[in-house]
């Protein structure tokens, strides 16, 4: 067969593109390095626990209409999370955080346009704020951002007025059956007479000119290699694979050399995450808060937990982003279990030993040191508001760029990824 178009990367954003292409009438060729779809959506199960396991991507962040649509076409159920967030004080006594997501939203409207700077610095300047508050708002940014908050862009999070206080916005919702429903559907969609599916199979390098690709391809087990033509090519790699050093695997290089993506990606950074579901007995926590959902902590490793709420399960995630993931990686991937374990002691005042024997099992996925992902998702360095959009711009009708870090208004996001693949796929088609 020979392509109209070659998609690189089977996640949320190159399988929309693919579908679409397709549903257009094109040949398309879609690569992925991983024997799976879906990139960084990882839906685990487990035989005697009938609720999906999410290692990677989990909530859809409020309205997400491309998620959305995806939802109602393939009629799947999703539930909207209760919106309760509780503080852990430092001797384990808990306080609700009333009216969450305004105090964020009015924060970041605050932001003042102009000159940029780190958040962290701007925190530091808004001397009205206590020191709590400042922790807080700190380590909402660099859970919720899996960004660095002394790196990532303030201008990045500024807000409109408007927005804050937005229910729709700031509602949560996850996928019943599992996240990889959605990438299946869109797999599914894919018209099998004019697509080229090839799992397991890295893209190393991509020859191009205008009106022609040529992809070279090596198998991710084994040394067969193979290089593909077609007329255009759609990237979607994660920015820590654009960012890769050209010896590293996964990395691409290009002939001849993005110079323009090179600037953008220089201001687009690779947040850090560590996710770890825990599995116990019982639900412990239930006695302290009968609808416990997010709780936060003042803590090195591990500032947020969530339980399955409104699902009544024995699950509690702890996460941990930039600054404290990072912390919780040089633990080591053996000792990260029985850090994060300390930590959640300290968080639901437990004893070490009460908290071991509730324990079953931890399920996590090193997204860090997986060579396709190398980092969670991709936030706006100071100076780098537009970075996003740079990078998205295709380049001589030839080369088209899609994925969560090519998207201005839903950077990190499922419903970003999507979005920028159907759009990538437009531009394409036009
Ligand atoms: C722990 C974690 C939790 C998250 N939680 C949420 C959440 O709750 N809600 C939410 O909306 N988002 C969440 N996200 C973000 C969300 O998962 C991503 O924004 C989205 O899945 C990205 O989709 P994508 O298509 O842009 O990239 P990916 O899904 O990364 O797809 C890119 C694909 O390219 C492939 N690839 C890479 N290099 C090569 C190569 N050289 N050759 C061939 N193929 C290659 C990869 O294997 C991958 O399949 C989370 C992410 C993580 C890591």
């Amino acid at each position: 067969m020979k392509f109209d178009a070659i998609v690189i990367g089977a996640g949320a954003a190159g399988l929309a593109a693919a579908r679409d292409l397709s549903a257009g009438g094109r040949r398309v060729c879609i690569i992925e390095a991983r024997d799976r779809i879906g990139g960084r959506i990882l839906t685990q199960r487990v035989t005697d626990l009938p609720l999906p396991l999410e290692l990677g991507a989990e909530f859809i962040h409020g309205a997400a209409a491309s998620t959305f649509s995806i939802v109602d076409a393939a009629s799947l159920l999703t539930y909207q999370l209760p919106d309760t967030h509780h503080w852990s004080e430092r001797g384990g006594e808990w306080s609700r955080l009333d009216n969450f997501w305004e105090q964020i939203d009015r924060l970041r409207a605050q932001i003042p346009a102009g000159r940029d700077r780190s958040f962290a610095s701007f925190i530091r300047s808004r001397r009205s704020l206590d020191a709590r508050q400042r922790e807080f708002a700190c380590s909402f940014v660099e859970g919720y951002h899996a960004a660095h908050a002394d790196r990532i862009s303030a201008l990045a999070l500024r807000s409109a007025d408007s927005e804050a206080g937005d229910s729709d916005t700031n509602a949560q919702f996850r996928v019943g059956a599992g996240y990889d429903t959605v990438m299946n559907w869109l797999r599914a969609g894919l018209d099998p007479d004019r697509t080229d599916l090839r799992l397991g199979t890295l893209v190393t390098a991509i020859d191009w000119r205008k009106g022609e690709v040529a992809v070279a391809t090596s198998a991710a087990r084994g040394s067969r290699t193979e290089t593909l033509r077609a007329r255009a090519a759609i990237i979607t790699i994660p920015i820590g694979v654009w960012k890769a050093p050209a010896e590293q695997r996964g990395a691409i290089r290009f002939t001849p050399e993005l110079r323009d993506k090179k600037a953008a990606l220089a201001k687009l950074e690779i947040g850090h995450v560590v996710k770890i579901v825990f599995r116990f007995r019982e639900r412990f926590w239930e006695p302290r808060g009968k609808q416990l959902n997010f709780l936060h902590a003042s803590d090195r490793f591990v500032p947020t937990y969530w339980t399955a709420a409104p699902v009544r399960a024995p699950l509690l995630t702890a996460w941990s982003g930039g600054h404290a993931a990072d912390r919780l990686l040089a633990e080591g991937s053996d000792a990260m279990i029985d850090r994060a374990l300390d930590s959640m002691a300290n968080a639901f005042a437990m004893k070490r030993r009460e908290l071991d024997a509730q324990f079953v099992a931890a399920y996590t996925h090193d997204w860090q040191a997986d060579p396709f992902s190398r980092g969670a998702y991709s936030y706006a360095g100071v100076g780098g508001h537009a970075a996003h959009q740079r990078l998205a711009r295709p380049l001589q009708s030839t080369l088209f760029f899609a994925g969560e870090a090519t998207s201005g208004d839903e950077t990190g996001t499922v419903s970003g990824a999507i979005t920028s693949g159907r759009r990538a796929a437009r531009e394409l088609l036009r």
